[in-house]
């Protein structure tokens, strides 16, 4: 992992400027929770720009409270109510894709990558290839593109912070000194809200089910992946790329009441981990405040109170999505960009109620075995290549729905 400079050891910048932040996605789970952190702390940040997709309202609301400069909507018919709350207040706005690539390119100390999905590659690659400094809640960046995504890094020095609650920890107890002696590193997974279900009851459940994590509030795809644990998969390919080890070095954990996020063995037997309350709030701040830490309202972990933490493997009969991801990651760049794209039409058909909680996992399955068998998966060697294959994974993935829709 790149982790070279930041503003608080930049002998040339005072310990005390504000951080000048850029924030994609501004408006989800992980937006809202920077925003939070933001608005407690006013003299610690100035914010340059905020984006989201379609909510021009929240955007405009969240962008005066919090003194933004510039606030970008995707969604290009939003544009007209953008402008218009955001009249008299002097904040600059835009719309249209390519209007958020360039708000992450504006100059900042930091940018948060927060948008869901393939959607944040572009406009999150475009800051790192600027070698800014990356709080990176996109998980997808790294599923869709890891090795493209970490040689740009290279290329720039851009420095990359996990946002992710696992991949934080790791960082957070991660001896880049001693990685010779890392034996592995476990990724905790709550097992979401089906962790005790019979692959029957699985079958049946409902997206307002599947929507319910016991531990965590998120987005509704990452929700939905974490029902399936092809969140954890994901996460494991996301791992492959940030820490330099090999995929067999990569573990994953059930462990309930998501109070380790992760942990790292090393060869004298020490296991080093990161615990606390589940809240998005305490990564991010180590991401905002790093290389040193700031104050959060999260609450404080009483490991009395709990009393029992438990762990247990994943099973990998009623989540075969973990199987499917380390297949992914062991093929390559393509496999895991299709993998990524697939997951996102059948997640959204899923929530639509026109596929089965179990059918996820199938269809996913078929759309990469048809990929595979057409020589589709071939690597991809530029981010074009990726973006081809992300549409052909969303073409297969459609055909194989309308086949089970008739
Ligand atoms: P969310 O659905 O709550 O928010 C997504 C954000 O992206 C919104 O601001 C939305 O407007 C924007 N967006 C969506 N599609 C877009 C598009 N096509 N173009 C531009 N903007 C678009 O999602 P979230 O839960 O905040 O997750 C964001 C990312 O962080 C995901 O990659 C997720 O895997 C990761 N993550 C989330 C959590 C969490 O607790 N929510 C934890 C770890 C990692
Ligand atoms: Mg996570």
């Amino acid at each position: 992992m790149a982790d070279t400079r930041s503003r608080q050891t930049d002998p040339g910048r005072a310990a005390t400027a504000p951080l000048r932040l850029s924030i994609l996605g501004a408006s989800g789970s992980i937006g809202t929770s920077t925003l939070d952190l933001v608005a407690r702390n006013p003299d610690r940040f100035d914010i340059s720009a905020l984006t989201a997709n379609t909510n021009a309202e929240a955007l405009a609301a969240a962008a005066i409270r919090v003194g933004a400069d510039h606030a970008v909507v995707a969604d290009e018919s939003a544009y007209e109510s953008l402008k218009g709350a955001l009249a008299g207040t002097g904040i600059s706005c835009a719309a249209g894709a390519s209007a958020i690539a360039e708000a992450a390119v504006r100059p900042v100390d930091m940018l948060v990558a927060a948008i869901v999905g393939a959607a944040g590659l572009a406009p999150t690659l475009a800051a790192v290839r600027q070698g800014t400094t990356i709080a990176l809640a996109n998980k997808e960046c790294l599923v869709c593109a890891g090795d493209l995504f970490m040689s740009a890094v290279r290329a720039s020095g851009a420095t990359i912070l996990p946002v992710d609650s696992e991949h934080n920890a790791v960082f957070q107890v991660f001896e880049q000194g001693n990685i010779e002696q890392i034996e592995c590193l476990t990724l905790t997974a709550s097992g979401g809200p089906f962790r005790t279900y019979t692959l029957d009851e699985m079958r049946v459940a409902t997206p307002e089910a599947a929507l319910k994590h016991p531990n965590w509030s998120m987005g509704a795809r990452i929700s939905i992946d974490s029902a399936t644990m092809m969140n954890k998969g994901f996460e494991i390919i996301e791992a492959h790329h940030l820490f330099p080890l090999r995929q067999d070095q990569l573990e994953v954990l059930v462990h309930p009441q998501s109070v380790v996020h992760g942990m790292v063995q090393y060869s004298d037997g020490s296991v080093l981990a990161q615990l606390g309350a589940p809240d998005m709030r305490t990564p991010i701040s180590h991401c905002l405040a790093w290389p040193r830490r700031m104050h959060t309202p999260a609450q404080r972990l009483d490991l009395a109170a709990l009393a029992t933490l438990t762990f247990e493997t994943p099973d990998p009969v009623r989540f075969p999505a973990l199987r499917l991801a380390r297949a992914a990651m062991t093929s390559g760049t393509a496999a895991s960009a299709a993998l990524n794209a697939a997951d996102e039409v059948m997640v959204k058909a899923f929530l639509e109620r026109k596929l089965g909680f179990l059918g996820i996992a199938e269809t996913i399955e078929r759309v990469l075995e048809r990929m595979t068998a057409s020589g589709d998966l071939n690597e991809a060697r530029s981010i074009v290549d990726v973006m081809a294959v992300d549409a052909a994974a969303r073409r297969v993935s459609l055909e194989e729905l309308s086949r089970i829709a008739h």
